[in-house]
């Protein structure tokens, strides 16, 4: 399973953080997301920063692509030949 990006569609609300957070403790935690998005707000670009990430392995589905209201977010069972991420990291 991977989780594909894509920056066209992120409003950097932020929402992935917090639902990542309740995952890892249960509490809405940002600084202990795996996850991390920011907008520059100079030009615009968004950036996503990824770190122990478990996959949510013990979710019926990932966490925050369940709680990304704007589709930014989204699981692909594809293989290898599929692109992992279409942001600008
Ligand atoms: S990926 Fe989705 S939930 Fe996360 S900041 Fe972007 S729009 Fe919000
Ligand atoms: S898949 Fe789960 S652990 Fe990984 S970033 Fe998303 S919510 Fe966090």
């Amino acid at each position: 399973m991977k989780i594909i990006r894509d920056s066209n569609l992120c409003y950097a609300c932020k929402t992935c953080q917090l639902a990542c957070s309740f995952h890892h403790t249960k509490a809405f935690w940002p600084d202990q997301s795996s996850i991390a998005v920011s907008r520059n707000p100079q030009d615009g670009t968004i950036k996503w920063r990824i770190k122990t990430c478990d996959k949510c392995i013990d979710e019926e589905e990932p966490l925050c692509v369940k709680y990304c209201m704007y589709g930014a977010l989204q699981i692909s069972n594809k293989n290898a030949n599929e692109q992992e991420v279409k942001d600008n990291d």
